[in-house]
């Protein structure tokens, strides 16, 4: 059966988000999330600092999580030289996605990354790995270039820039099947905190194509053993031939764009090709030399394409943990001004997002947060300052008590930490 009824947080496929009423591009704009310029170019979208700001933290949450999952962090160089993708295949099955080579001299052709799997297959060779060190998990928030051509470009959801949320895990064999099953339950978790909305799962197979590399036998294996991690996590699919990488099947996360246009988001891919054809190896317990496999994962795919999907599951209105600015504060009269900018201090150093509103009448100011969907006003009138007090506002419409200062900061602190999804906990 499609769909993945059994998936907490998943619905059926034929029914749409309820929130997804307008399309990001959109509320994007509207929001200062996000916006372009042609003479930058089509499919070249740059990030407005209440959009940065947002996507930093997503960036930060990401890394933290990974690195408490046993991740290593990376960075490796955006541009490549022509014969390493020639040894990886993306030259030979993937060329037509990728931008033309910058010709340096007769014999140096330098590459924009399609793909970061070639990097750091080259860091997992760049030093000795003992059985001891698997699965050796390389993990990088990194850019990479994808030649698309103009007609499909759009907004964050298909962009020539990439930011992809990355890792390599390189594994024994016989810890693949584990290593999935735990790239599952990590996604999960990063989608529950993020507000993601699966639409299913879909097991990616080849076809008949001539743009498949590799051998059969190791096909069968790796596809089984997607497959395998998908039953044992209780985790529903639709099999979809012909959506392979070129070096492994795949399982795709997908999700429904506001055009009701389904995307994939994360993925979990097992390959044996590259690490054949960078020659990885590891000592096994007896010294003998092991081959990897790689398993390349992301778990919420690009930023892009992440920020596309948040905005419109949203509706614009983030979790509080995340949301560009996540307090407004207003001063009734000029006579609060001082106090209303020492919350906005007090903000800064308990971490939190806070911006202080001086122009336009009161309601003007509540009705400008309203509309940017600031999870939290702060009103601070002549009462409240004299009690050193603030009365917050909530983006849902509730009003609650006036309280001291200390005491609303830590009620959104501690909705910020638990990365919760309600204003109040
Ligand atoms: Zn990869």
């Amino acid at each position: 059966m499609p769909g993945a009824s059994r998936v907490p947080g998943a619905r059926p496929a034929s029914q749409k988000p309820e929130n997804t009423v307008d399309d990001h591009r959109k509320l994007g704009r509207e929001l200062d999330i996000f916006d372009s310029d042609p003479l930058i170019g089509a499919g070249l979208p740059f990030w407005l600092p209440e959009g940065a700001a947002a996507r930093h933290e997503v960036e930060e949450y990401l890394r933290r999580l990974e690195r408490r999952a046993g991740y290593q962090h990376v960075n490796s160089p955006v541009l490549g030289k022509r014969e390493m993708y020639e040894r990886s295949g993306h030259l030979a099955h993937f060329a037509d996605d990728m931008f033309p080579p910058m010709r340096m001299s007769a014999d140096d052709e330098l590459m924009l990354r399609p793909s970061m799997c070639p990097h750091h297959a080259l860091i997992y060779a760049a030093r000795a790995r003992s059985y001891r060190d698997l699965p050796v998990r390389i993990a990088e928030l990194g850019p990479q270039y994808r030649a698309e051509r103009s007609g499909v470009l759009g907004g964050l959801s298909r962009v020539r820039s990439i930011w992809l949320n990355d890792s390599h895990n390189f594994c024994a064999l016989d810890q693949v099947g584990e290593e999935i099953a735990a790239i599952l339950a990590l996604m999960r978790e990063a989608h529950r905190a993020l507000g993601v909305v699966v639409d299913g799962f879909r097991v990616s197979l080849r076809d008949d194509s001539p743009k498949y590399a590799g051998y059969d036998a190791e096909w069968e294996r790796s596809g089984a053993l997607l497959v395998e991690a998908l039953d044992g996590a209780g985790i529903d699919y639709v099999a979809a031939p012909g959506e392979a990488a070129f070096y492994g099947p795949k399982i795709d996360v997908q999700v429904i764009d506001a055009g009701g246009r389904e995307l994939s988001l994360a993925t979990v891919q097992v390959d044996f090709h590259q690490p054949a054809q960078f020659d990885l190896r590891y000592a096994d317990a007896s010294g003998g030399r092991q081959r990897p496999v790689m398993v390349h994962r992301s778990l919420v795919g690009s930023m892009e394409r992440l920020f596309s999907h948040l905005i419109e599951v949203h509706g614009g209105a983030f979790p509080a943990w995340y949301a560009p600015v996540q307090l407004v504060v207003v001063p009734v009269g000029d006579d609060q001004a001082a106090d209303a900018a020492a919350l906005v201090r007090g903000c800064a150093a308990a971490d939190l997002r806070a911006e202080l509103l001086l122009d336009g009448s009161l309601g003007a100011r509540i009705r400008q947060a309203a509309e940017r969907k600031v999870p939290y006003v702060g009103v601070i009138g002549s009462k409240e300052a004299a009690a050193g007090e603030v009365a917050l506002r909530l983006r849902d419409g509730r009003q609650l008590d006036p309280m001291p200062a200390a005491e609303a900061l830590a009620l959104i602190g501690d909705v910020v930490a638990a990365r919760s999804h309600e204003l109040v906990r």
